[in-house]
């Protein structure tokens, strides 16, 4: 699957390339062989793409809807999360100039590179995956997380910590009252 995401641009016809694909945490976690994978699993993607020109400059645009595990931030039980969203990417031919070490205008951050004849979606897709994680992972918005005093797991569990506190801090408000 992973080779009929390298575009041969040499033949991308005049309309554009629709591409649409599924893929799952295999694939992803290959995109980051030569580094650090990000810490969910990807239990499935779904993308559908259109890659068109104009010139020398490639567009990209497309949507994913996918949904990820990771643990979840409160509980630490893995939580299954929707990811999706819109993406456009814009790459023009690298120049030598660009691949040397120099600061880059504002305009270039925004714009991907290629080179040769072929783009390989694969790292972008990829790239666009991470991105649309959301920053907190929770199982549910009502996740009750767990006791910060015995780490028990309050959606599944019970403890006495919570209700020892109330009993001090109803303690506290009594003697308060007494002594007015
Ligand atoms: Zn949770
Ligand atoms: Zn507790």
């Amino acid at each position: 699957m992973s080779d009929s995401l390298k575009i041969n641009l040499t033949i991308l016809p005049e309309e554009g390339l629709h591409l649409t694909f599924s893929e799952d945490d295999a694939w992803f976690k290959e995109c980051f062989s030569g580094g650090e994978p990000p810490d969910f699993t990807l239990t499935g993607v779904d993308v559908d793409c259109l890659v068109s020109r104009s010139g020398d400059t490639i567009y990209i645009r497309g949507r994913l809807a996918g949904r990820i595990r990771q643990a979840c931030d409160r509980c630490l039980e893995q939580a299954d999360v929707a990811i999706g969203g819109d993406f456009v990417y814009t790459l023009v031919p690298e120049k030598a100039e660009t691949a040397e070490e120099r600061e880059l205008t504002a305009e270039e951050l925004e714009t991907s590179y290629y080179r040769g004849d072929f783009i390989d979606l694969a790292p972008l897709i990829c790239e666009e995956i991470v991105l649309q994680v959301p920053m907190k992972i929770l199982c549910s918005e009502q996740c009750k997380g767990l006791c910060p005093n015995c780490g028990v797991n309050l959606n599944t569990g019970s403890c006495n910590c919570r209700r020892e506190m109330t009993d001090e801090r109803l303690a506290a408000l009594k003697n308060f009252r007494v002594k007015n």
